[in-house]
């Protein structure tokens, strides 16, 4: 009899940051059998809903299977010489910088490699930036602000660890529940106490000693008063400080900020800031209540400058922790998927970085300033800066703040190249050429997680139709541009032995992410390669940094910052008196792509909707289940009203994940203002205002 189990296939899940292993044996009928890996360092074993779903989200339905040129089935011989000679042409006329690739965080480590190297080593420009933008930028120019360089300093095994775990703007338990689940088992064996920082009461805190509702955007001001506090009760390390500069002034800014602005009781502050001052083992774990606001970059500093002024980063069961959306949103920061950044961790203002990574590629040109960030980019294809725009595995026209202006922007530009599975979404229905690409379940790469360990994503079923991998796609398109050897790959294999060969140039030049210890890795060892953690650089390999008190600015020193509280941008009046929180749900990914075709996943909440207050709902004679309207000045979305006092008065929460399919339109993010951070350019995604009133058909 055969072990059906020797023919798994060992992969990692597509959805959340998680990164969990999956093991996978093909049904023989197109289909899959999924299971949590048992060995995987992120889950070991375990699957939330989604991932446990996955055989339920395969099969040809919806599936784009040959490129598509303005409406028209085609070859890809047809369609990539369109691509490549329309870029070409348009670089030619107008420049560099009047193209643009907008990528995903559902890209693999190898795909994004070579996206990058074609824009910003071949073309010459930097307009290329990611999905991840609205995920957690925040989280990378805090990082990069603190320590020189953004790395997560701490792992998954210090969450089991930490004696207090600190959730600022996450709702873990529903958008990384297997992470949740580590803490809730650790907590049962530790007794580990659960705080929950979140305006709205969500599942997270089911599991919580305490939740600490404040007022939406005022996470900054809450910690500047935990950093007095910590300085008043003497908890300064004075024994770290020497590896920090700046805590004079960040001191002099927080005490100028008002705790009170939080809207949280004297008690409640007080009770929160004696528990993390006298619990020497604390992780804040930080998500995208923190990131997607205008003051984003500032409230992860706020959070940073109380771990740096603690001494509580580097060591076990201490730190903060950014806990990142997307599959693969560390591998795309890793590789230089944003505008802001080159591969490896290398900053595109650094003259020497520039010059190694021109050297390294031996290409014709290379960026020299940093490229458009996703909200300004989208602007730029509105008002015709950009004339061509190659848009990859990712659905804009329902993602982007102001959603409706973002898909007149695209449906004007002069040319729309989107790579995606499907052929069907909002803004592939917008494209000039469609090409069908991989899906998961059908690719070969690597994804790095929200504690930096690099896995494998594999292939378990053949590429359907015409379909093709990312990698493939843009290396070709690079190769008809005229590059032919910079693009000449026949492997993901190779694609990583070359980054890895970079990334040692990086370690060299000081930089932590080092991977090179893989710079020589065959074909095979790269097919059964195990999850690591980087750096993996010979003696510099795996566990946690900033131990030793070493940092990545020239000093060697971490900065605390002199953070001031800033209100969210928008402000609620007569018109508009709601502030509007956008978020997933449990059940749903992204605009539901694949998690839409599960029925199972479907039936957790079925319909759009908007959480409101039972004294708002009350006001404006809405009832449960009512349908009502909710309007900004961007545009307006039907939602179904649930009714809960989860929400504060004055606040209301809607899911991101709906589309331009339902009618009348659940599209969330046409709502959203294009506001966005000054430093990191992430959105504030969280903090619109709004009207809502009952709707009438
Ligand atoms: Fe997938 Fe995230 Fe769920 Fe793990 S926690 S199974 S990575 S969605």
């Amino acid at each position: 009899m055969t072990d059906a189990r020797a023919c798994e296939i060992r992969s990692t899940c597509p959805y959340c940051g998680v990164g969990c292993g999956v093991r996978l044996r093909p049904t023989g009928d197109g289909g899959l059998e999924v299971r949590g890996d048992p060995v995987h360092p992120a889950n070991f074993g375990k699957l939330c809903s989604k991932g446990s779903a996955l055989a339920e989200t395969l099969g040809p339905e919806g599936r784009l299977l040959s490129p598509v040129v303005r409406g028209t089935e085609t070859g890809w011989d047809e369609a990539l010489t369109l691509v490549a000679d329309r870029f070409r042409e348009t670089i030619g006329q107008h420049g560099p910088e009047s193209v643009a690739f907008y990528v995903s965080g559902q890209l693999l480590t190898e795909d994004y490699y070579i996206a990058n190297k074609l824009m910003k080593g071949y073309i010459g420009g930097a307009n290329i930036d990611t999905n991840s933008r609205l995920c957690m930028a925040s989280s990378v120019a805090g990082h990069r602000r603190a320590f020189g360089t953004d790395t997560v300093p701490g792992t998954y095994e210090d969450l089991e660890e930490a004696d207090l775990i600190v959730l600022v703007g996450s709702n873990l338990a529903w958008c990384h529940p297997v992470l949740y689940q580590r803490i809730l088992a650790a907590r049962k064996t530790r007794g580990t106490r659960l705080v929950v920082i979140d305006p709205r009461r969500t599942a997270s805190c089911d599991g919580a000693d305490m939740h600490l509702a404040l007022r939406a955007g005022t996470d900054a001001a809450l910690f500047n008063g935990l950093l007095c506090a910590i300085h008043d009760a003497d908890a300064v390390d004075e024994g770290f400080i020497p590896s920090v500069q700046g805590f004079d002034d960040a001191l002099a800014a927080a005490s100028s900020d008002r705790a009170e602005v939080t809207g949280l009781s004297e008690n409640d502050l007080a009770a929160f800031y004696d528990l993390w001052i006298r619990t020497p083992k604390v992780v804040t774990i930080y998500s995208q209540g923190v990131n997607q606001s205008s003051s984003g970059s500032d409230k992860v500093n706020a959070i940073l400058n109380c771990h740096l002024a603690t001494g509580r980063i580097g060591t076990i069961g201490c730190g903060p922790f950014s806990v990142t959306g997307q599959p693969n949103a560390m591998g795309g920061r890793e590789v230089g998927g944003l505008a802001n950044m080159l591969a490896c961790h290398l900053d595109i203002e650094n003259a020497d970085h520039r010059a190694a990574v021109h050297a390294f590629w031996e290409s014709p040109r290379m960026a020299a300033a940093p490229g458009m960030k996703a909200v300004e980019m989208f602007e730029a294809v509105g008002d015709g800066r950009i004339k061509a725009l190659w848009i990859i595995h990712t659905n804009p026209a329902v993602t982007m703040p102001d959603a409706d202006a973002v898909t007149s922007a695209i449906a004007g530009c002069d040319f729309v190249v989107v790579s995606d599975i499907t052929g069907a979404n909002d803004t592939a229905r917008l494209a000039d050429v469609l090409l069908p690409a991989t899906a998961w379940g059908e690719k070969d790469g690597t994804v790095t997680n929200s504690d930096r360990t690099i896995s494998r994503q594999r292939a378990a079923l053949p590429a359907p139709g015409a379909a093709r991998p990312d990698w493939a796609i843009l290396a070709e398109v690079g190769r008809r541009m005229g590059w032919h050897d910079a693009f000449d790959y026949a492997t993901p294999a190779e694609i990583f032995r070359e980054y890895a060969a970079l990334s040692g140039i990086a370690g060299k030049l000081g930089r932590d992410f080092d991977i090179s210890g893989h710079a020589d890795i065959s074909d095979s060892r790269y097919e059964t390669l195990e999850p690591f953690r980087w750096p993996f650089a010979g003696e510099r390999s795996g566990g946690r940094f900033f131990g030793d008190g070493r940092f990545y600015h020239a000093d060697g020193k971490a900065r605390m910052l002199p953070i001031r509280y800033r209100p969210p941008a928008a402000k609620q009046g007569p018109r508009f008196p709601f502030r509007l929180n956008t978020g997933r749900i449990r059940d749903q990914w992204h605009t539901m792509t694949r998690t839409a075709r599960s029925p199972r996943l479907a039936a957790h909440l079925a319909e759009p909707f908007l959480e409101i207050h039972p004294r708002d709902a009350e006001r404006l004679g809405i009832a449960a289940a009512d349908l009502v309207r909710v309007e900004s000045t961007q545009g307006s979305a039907v939602l179904r009203a649930r009714i809960t006092d989860a929400v504060q008065p004055g606040d209301v929460f809607a899911p991101m994940h709906w589309t331009g399919e339902t009618a009348p339109s659940a599209r969330i993010d046409v709502l959203v203002a294009p506001v966005t951070d000054p430093v990191s350019g992430q959105p504030e995604s969280k903090a619109s205002v709004c009207a809502v009133r009952r709707f009438e058909a």
